[in-house]
């Protein structure tokens, strides 16, 4: 089992999630981030915090997809420990549907 991001987080990217993971995780492409499911650790404290609920237990029915999604990005994205600046147009992105569709980039962000 692990944790998964999904769609929500794009071009949202609050970043409220990296600080508390304790194995750190998550990696960053240029406008969401994905966790790693061979890393994550199944602690859980990393979902409560994101403000988008972006961030489920593949538990979850119907997550096949974002599970695929995060173990092919987290392969290919730097790592990301600390929290950045989220973007200016954030607010304008919460709960827009399909933004896998309109927005996904498969660039990767710059980490730390
Ligand atoms: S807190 Fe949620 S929206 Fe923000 S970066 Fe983490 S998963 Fe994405
Ligand atoms: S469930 Fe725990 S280990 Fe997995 S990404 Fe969230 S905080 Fe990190």
């Amino acid at each position: 089992m692990t944790y998964i991001v999904n769609d929500n987080c794009i071009r949202c990217k609050f970043m409220d999630c990296i600080e508390v993971c304790p194995v750190d995780c998550f990696y960053e492409g240029e406008n969401m981030l994905v966790i790693h499911p061979d890393e994550c650790i199944d602690c859980g404290v990393c979902e409560p915090e994101c403000p988008v609920d972006a961030i489920k237990p593949d538990t979850e029915p119907g997550l096949e997809k974002w599970l695929k999604v995060n173990a092919e990005y987290a392969a290919k994205w730097p790592n990301i420990t600390a929290k950045g600046e989220p973007p200016a147009d954030a607010k304008e992105f919460e709960g827009v549907e399909g933004k896998f569709e309109k927005f996904f980039s498969p660039e990767p962000g710059e980490g730390d």
